[in-house]
């Protein structure tokens, strides 16, 4: 659907969820990350037909940040446009060994809790055009601002349109995360405190929407203009209850703190009524705090 004048939403099924792929037809053509390599087949190349576009024509494809969700379609696209490929210099790594990195994440845990290996749909790849904080990307008759959003991804970015006034947000704003993670995900508190001021200082330059790439709780994935401030705050909320939890669950339990009852009192402090579709996430989330509050005890190889 076309959000803006130009720009295009493309949900892709991801699980009950969504995954977006944006469109930006400019000057250039330009796509916001690419689902997965089935989503380009199902969704994007169809989408792209009906707007008059073919993929060969797509200039310039950005991923927000190397999870397989963003970045599963690349391969195709690489192989059916000339397109360049950009994404934050830390991803780069990243997507030169994409199992390596995302089955690094699924497995932080193990045995505590069961590793959910990714095993295909993923392609090594070479990033063209690597992206810093504050960069501007330039699409001819518009430009992109890059603002760094680590804490979800180390390598995640916000994308700041100068034409629509839109701010991509990827999956840098969490609220209260998804039904795949039960609870915001991130890895990295500081990173994710960053990434939340930074969207605050955007919303101050002038945003007419933040377009996230699901729909985190309690968003349907797109925040007008006047629920922006309210969303950003719901976001730091969810960061200040989390905290609140552990704190008082390590006030009970500092000499022996447990991870898996640490997860459970998030998710129920959360409302979770049934179990997340992938466990694991929440304990990045869960350990991102414990790291900070008791830094002393191991709580899993950091990323
Ligand atoms: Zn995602």
């Amino acid at each position: 659907m076309e959000i803006a004048s130009g720009i295009h939403l493309l949900k892709c099924p991801l699980d009950s969820l969504w995954t977006g792929v944006f469109v930006l037809a400019r000057e250039k053509l330009v796509v916001i990350d690419t689902a997965f390599d089935h989503s380009l087949v199902e969704v994007v190349y169809p989408y792209l037909e009906k707007i008059g576009r073919s993929p060969a024509d797509i200039d310039l494809v950005i991923n927000t940040h190397i999870h397989g969700d963003h970045i599963g379609g690349n391969a195709r696209l690489q192989r059916d446009s000339r397109a360049k490929f950009a994404a934050h210099r830390l991803g780069r790594e990243k997507l030169a060994n994409p199992y390596f990195h995302l089955n690094k994440i699924r497995s932080r845990f193990t045995p505590l809790v069961p590793f959910q290996e990714i095993k295909s749909g993923l392609h090594p790849q070479d990033i063209d055009i690597d992206l810093e904080h504050g960069q501007i990307i330039d699409l001819g008759d518009s430009t992109l601002r890059v603002l760094h959003s680590p804490g979800h991804a180390a390598e995640g970015i916000c994308l700041h349109d100068s034409a629509s006034g839109i701010l991509f947000t990827g999956d840098a704003l969490q609220g209260g995360g998804t039904m795949s993670t039960g609870v915001a995900l991130y890895h990295d508190l500081d990173g994710y405190l960053l990434a939340l001021d930074r969207v605050a200082g955007a919303l101050a330059d002038g945003v007419t929407m933040i377009a996230a790439s699901h729909p985190f709780d309690p968003i349907s994935g797109l925040v007008p203009a006047a629920e922006c401030s309210a969303f950003l705050r719901y976001c730091r909320d969810k960061v200040a209850r989390h905290d609140a939890i552990l704190r008082g669950y390590l006030a009970a339990h500092r000499d022996a703190p447990d991870l898996r009852e640490a997860v459970r009192l998030l998710l129920e402090g959360a409302g979770l009524t049934t179990a997340p579709t992938v466990p694991v996430l929440a304990y990045h989330t869960a350990a991102a705090h414990l790291a900070k509050l008791a830094p002393e005890k191991q709580w899993g190889e950091p990323l």
